[in-house]
């Protein structure tokens, strides 16, 4: 998906989990320029120049939701890890049955349906996609509200609040985890699931990811709502974190994450590795990698994509720019020949 210089974009200098400054990690730089921050802090990444949220709500609406629909098929129940994880969760802290339990993003509603089968009770779902609520009612009884969480009429208190793979998308998760704070009894339990360790191309371009969490920023983000964490499960793939509520005080946390952070990308986009003076290097996508090539900077651009096109049967995606003139202080740099294209799948 191309962002065009229309595209309307809003600064946000604060990192969303400790409020700390976001500091220039990378600038992807087409008609328009949008810079990612890291959180000296809490190791959080995000856009520093980011598209407003009504911008996000048509983008949802109009083109991911209607992405999704082509391809989404309406399987019968399943018991999968998700099943088995909010399974685990409410037998090692055992919720009580007629407990009062909400999913955040409900989607089909599968993981619902599995407590239901466990025997609770006071179940509800919100989730924002038409059809999911839709394709979820069909197949049982368990109310669930259309509406993005943070707008949502919601019947408080909740004694458990959980998602998965939701906070990653949400325009400001500090909105989001005030709200469930606002909707939980002290000692309610909540629970999210975030992606980890996703390629680095993925943090970069993958416009509906907008956050990159850590461990610490999930951590603040949670104490600084009134939360305790109980948990933090990490995998490469995902981070789960038990937080509950609680009277505590806040914590700050100063881990100095930045430059690890950025050598951590630097590695993964193979910059400092000097195979041609001067060069440019250039990197295509595939699911949950990060790709890419190098290639020298002394031929004419279209020959470059050629080359690369023959060698690698990919179309390029971007130029990460080390060598070749920076055209602003961050210190990674993405160039693209006309608009930032953004993955959207
Ligand atoms: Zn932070």
């Amino acid at each position: 998906m191309e962002i065009e210089s229309s595209v309307p974009l809003m600064v946000n200098p604060a990192c969303p989990c400790d409020g700390n400054d976001l500091l220039l990690l990378c600038a992807l730089m087409g008609r328009a320029i949008i810079r990612v921050g890291c959180c000296d802090s809490c190791g959080y990444v995000g856009y520093i120049d980011k598209p407003t949220r009504e911008w996000f709500d048509m983008f949802y609406r109009s083109v991911w939701d209607k992405a999704d629909t082509k391809t989404a098929k309406e399987k019968p129940y399943v018991r999968g890890l998700h099943e088995a994880a909010v399974e685990d969760i409410v037998n090692c802290y055992k919720i009580a049955k007629n407990a009062r339990i909400l999913e955040m993003g409900s989607g089909y509603g599968n993981t619902l349906y599995h407590l239901k089968q466990l025997g609770y009770t006071d179940l509800a779902g919100v989730e924002p996609s038409s059809h999911r609520v839709e394709s979820a009612k069909r197949g049982s009884t368990i109310p669930t509200i259309r509406a993005p969480f943070e707008e949502a009429p919601l019947d408080a208190p909740y004694d458990l609040i959980y998602s998965f793979h939701v906070l990653e998308h949400v325009y400001d998760p500090a909105v989001v985890v005030k709200k469930c704070a606002a909707l939980q009894p002290e000692g309610g339990y909540l629970v999210f699931v975030v992606p980890h360790k996703e390629s680095v191309m993925t943090t970069l371009l993958f416009l509906p990811h907008l956050h990159r969490y850590t461990e610490y920023a999930l951590s603040g983000l949670l104490t600084h709502a009134g939360y305790r964490v109980r948990k933090c499960v990490i995998s490469d793939q995902e981070i789960t974190i038990i937080a509950q509520k609680h009277k505590t005080e806040k914590v700050f946390y100063q881990f100095g994450l930045f430059k690890e952070t950025l050598d951590y990308f630097r590695n993964r986009l193979g910059v400092g590795t000097h195979w041609y003076h001067p060069r440019l290097l250039w990197w295509y996508r595939t699911i949950g990698y990060d790709e890419g090539g190098q290639l020298p900077f002394l031929f004419p651009s279209l020959l470059w994509r050629w080359m690369w096109h023959f060698h690698h049967k990919a179309p390029l995606q971007a130029a990460v720019v080390e060598d070749a003139p920076h055209k602003t202080t961050a210190p990674l740099e993405i160039q693209f020949s006309g608009n930032i294209q953004m993955l959207i799948k």
